[in-house]
C-alpha cells in the first residue's frame, strides 16, 4: 500500500505544481493557495535565492545571479527547446523500455511499436516547424504588404513606428524585445520554441498543441490497454478470486487488481499518470488557442481589448455621473415648477442602461474564415 500512496501524492504534487505554475494567475485562482504557489514559483523562490546569494557572496553574486536570469528569460536562448527535448525523448525512452515488451499482447497490436514512434517523430517535425520557421517578421520590404492585409482599426492599433525598428508597425503587430524585431500578428513570444508565434507559424504552433494532445491520450489509453492485456493473460482475476475466495465480484476484488498493478508495473502506472496530466494542460490551450483563432483574436490582442474595453468603461462611467448630476440638477429646478409623477419617475429609463460597450474586431470575418485565413 505504500507506494500506492506514494503514486497518489506523486500524481496530486505534480498536477498541483504544473496547474499552478501555469495558470495560478488566471482569474478563478485570485486569494487561493494556487495563486499563491504560482507566485512563490514565478517570483518568491527567485527572491529567496537572490537574499541567499547576497548573503553568501554580497553585490558581486547577485550582479551574476541577475545576469544569468537576464541570458534565461530576456534573452533567445534554446534551454526550453532542449527540455522539450529531453521531456519528450525521455518519456518515450520509457515506454520502449517498460511497455514494447508486452507488445504485441492481448489487446495491442504489434504495429503499435511503428505507429508511437510515427506519432513521436511527427510531433518532434512540428516542434521543429514552429520553432525554426519565420514567424512573420516585419521587415522595410514587407511592411506595406502587412498594412494593406491589417488596416489600423484606431481603437486598439493606430498608425505608429516601432522605435527600434524604424519603419511602421502595421496593425496586429508587435515589436517583440527578445527576438529584437517587429512581428506581423503577433500572438505571444514562446520560450518553449524560442520563437515568436506569428502570422506565419500560429497554424503550425495550434497544430502542435493538438498533436502532444493526441499523443498523450494515445500513450495513456494504449499503455492503459497493454496493462488490461497482461491481466488477462496471466489470468490475474482468476488467480486473485481463487487466492482471496470472492465470488465474481469485481468491485470487492478491483483494489487487489488496483495493488498488483501498482506493484508489479509502477513504471507504466506512472506515466499513465504523467501522461494524462500533460494531456488535461495540452487540452487547456488547444481550447484556448482555438477560441482565440475562431474569433481572430490574439493573446496580445486580448490584452489589449481587455484594456480598451475598461478604459471606455471608465469614460462611460464619468459621461454618464456628469449627465446624471446634470439632470438632477434640472429635476430640482423643475421640480419647483411641476412636480413630477412618482410613477413617471419610476418607469423613466436609467442613464447607465443606455450605455453599451462594443468590442468592434474589425479583424473578425466570422467563423469559416476566421478558420481558413486566420492562422
Ligand atoms: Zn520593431
Ligand atoms: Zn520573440
Amino acid at each position: 500500500m505504500a507506494v500506492q500512496w506514494l503514486l497518489v501524492c506523486h500524481g496530486l504534487v505534480t498536477l498541483l505544481v504544473v496547474v499552478s505554475f501555469l495558470c495560478g494567475q488566471w482569474p478563478i485562482f485570485q486569494g487561493t493557495f494556487i495563486q499563491r504557489i504560482h507566485h512563490f514559483l514565478t517570483f518568491g523562490a527567485f527572491d529567496y535565492l537572490r537574499r541567499f546569494v547576497e548573503y553568501l557572496f554580497g553585490s558581486r553574486g547577485t550582479n551574476a545571479l541577475y545576469l544569468t536570469q537576464y541570458y534565461f528569460c530576456d534573452r533567445p536562448n534554446p534551454i526550453l527547446q532542449v527540455i522539450y527535448l529531453a521531456i519528450i525523448g525521455g518519456t518515450y525512452y520509457l515506454v520502449v523500455n517498460s511497455t514494447f515488451n508486452y507488445i504485441p499482447g492481448h489487446y495491442m497490436g504489434g504495429y503499435h511499436r511503428y505507429t508511437s514512434l510515427l506519432g513521436v517523430g511527427v510531433g518532434i517535425i512540428l516542434f521543429l516547424l514552429t520553432s525554426f520557421s519565420d514567424p512573420g517578421i516585419v521587415n522595410a520590404d514587407n511592411v506595406t504588404q502587412y498594412i494593406s492585409v491589417y488596416p489600423y482599426d484606431n481603437l486598439i492599433y493606430s498608425e505608429k513606428e516601432c522605435s527600434t525598428c524604424k519603419i511602421l508597425k502595421p496593425a496586429r503587430s508587435k515589436h517583440c524585445s527578445i527576438c529584437g524585431h517587429c512581428v506581423a500578428r503577433f500572438d505571444h513570444h514562446c520560450g518553449w520554441m524560442n520563437n515568436c508565434i506569428g502570422e506565419k507559424n500560429t497554424l503550425y504552433f495550434v497544430m502542435f498543441l493538438l498533436w502532444h494532445f493526441f499523443l498523450c491520450v494515445y500513450g495513456t489509453v494504449a499503455i492503459g490497454l497493454v496493462l488490461a492485456g497482461r491481466l488477462k493473460e496471466l489470468e490475474v482475476v482468476y488467480i486473485l478470486t481463487a487466492y482471496y475466495g470472492i465470488d465474481n465480484s469485481f468491485r470487492s476484488l478491483a483494489p487487489h487488481v488496483v495493488q498488483w498493478l501498482i506493484g508489479s508495473y509502477n513504471t507504466q502506472i506512472l506515466l499513465m499518470v504523467f501522461l494524462a496530466i500533460v494531456s488535461l494542460l495540452l487540452s487547456g490551450f488547444f481550447g484556448y488557442h482555438l477560441s482565440l483563432c475562431i474569433s481572430n483574436t490574439t493573446t496580445n490582442e486580448t490584452f489589449k481589448w481587455q484594456d480598451y474595453l475598461s478604459w471606455q468603461r471608465k469614460v462611460n462611467e464619468a459621461k454618464v455621473s456628469g449627465e446624471a448630476l446634470k439632470a438632477s440638477l434640472g429635476d430640482l429646478s423643475q421640480e419647483t415648477k411641476h412636480p413630477q409623477s412618482k410613477w413617471k419617475s419610476f418607469f423613466k429609463r436609467s442613464h447607465l442602461e443606455e450605455v453599451e460597450i462594443i468590442k468592434n474586431n474589425i479583424y473578425d470575418r466570422g467563423f469559416f474564415q476566421n478558420l481558413y485565413f486566420g492562422s
